[in-house]
């Protein structure tokens, strides 16, 4: 097992590839703090896990509020004595909310740059002075497709995911100073709850799924990008904005998308 006596914390653990990852990093040996605003999807990875012999606890926390992420941390070296990974992954897309920024309220921006972004600070803030402490290791950030190709027109998702790619090329060379690798992984579009939301219509499905050569990625390929990083495996890496998107962002763009996104840039005419 590549991280037998391993710690691991994961953010937005109670659902799609938080979960993937919780559950991919204790298959390979790791104690995993599961971390979630959702309690029930919480529980349902715990049992997961201890369910296929693993261990795991859960640990309530909204990555938004910093002294619930530092307390989340105190928690995991507590409960397991140390810290050695910690996938920041939290993150929400408000299909219908966000999108061209004239059209957005403010507070849709804010909530999702404070959820992905500002989250991803708090959970990183915390987890590496633990895991230099513990002896080095590993953090992995979400960023996605969009952390470096806009598609679809959800500025602030793009804004957080952008800043999630920065963030992590900007804290690596310090956290690496004191044996801590910091990396993101860029997923495409990935079969999860919050994926289904963002499609929406079957329409939009189907334009994605014809477009999309090689098919939608699953929650549980991602993880093991995931444990890869977490792993010693990956000590080349640190600073990498690592596409996992199965060549998605190589393609042109579903017509469908470009059509909606030039429909919704001219309602700003009809408000004025
Ligand atoms: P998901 O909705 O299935 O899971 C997200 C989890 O995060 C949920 O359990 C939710 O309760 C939790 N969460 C939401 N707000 C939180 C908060 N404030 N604090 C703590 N937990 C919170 O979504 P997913 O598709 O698994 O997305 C996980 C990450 O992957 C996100 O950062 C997302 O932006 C990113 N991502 C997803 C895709 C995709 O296609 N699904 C692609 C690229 C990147």
């Amino acid at each position: 097992m590549r991280l037998e006596g391993k710690v691991a914390v994961v953010t937005g653990a109670g659902s799609g590839i938080g979960r993937a990852s919780a559950v991919a990093l204790a298959a390979e040996g790791a104690a995993v703090v599961v971390s979630d605003v959702d309690a029930d999807g919480g529980a349902g990875t715990v049992d997961t896990i201890t369910g296929a012999g693993g261990r795991a606890q859960f640990v309530a926390c909204d990555v938004g509020d910093h002294a619930q992420v530092d307390a989340l941390v105190d928690a995991a070296v507590e409960a397991y004595g140390g810290l050695h990974v910690a996938h920041a992954n939290a993150g929400i897309a408000l299909p219908f909310e966000d999108g061209f920024s004239p059209l957005v309220d403010p507070a849709v921006w804010e909530r999702v740059i404070r959820i992905n972004l500002t989250g991803v600070f708090h959970t990183c803030r915390a987890a590496i002075p633990a895991i230099a402490r513990s002896g080095g290791g590993s953090v992995i950030t979400t960023g996605s497709s969009m952390s470096t190709v806009p598609l679809g027109g959800l500025d602030a998702y793009a804004a957080s995911k952008g800043g999630v790619a920065m963030l992590t090329k900007s804290m690596a060379p310090s956290a690496g100073e004191i044996g801590v690798r910091v990396n993101a992984i860029c997923p495409g579009y990935v079969e999860t709850p919050m994926n289904a939301a963002i499609l929406g219509s079957d329409e939009l499905t189907a334009a994605f799924a014809n477009d999309h050569a090689t098919g939608f990625q699953t929650a549980e390929e991602i993880a093991q990008t995931v444990v890869f990083l977490a792993s010693d495996e990956s000590t080349a890496f640190a600073g990498a904005v690592l596409t996992c998107d199965r060549g998605w962002t190589s393609f042109k763009r579903p017509a469908a998308i470009d059509d909606m996104q030039r429909a919704l840039a001219r309602t700003v005419l009809d408000a004025g």
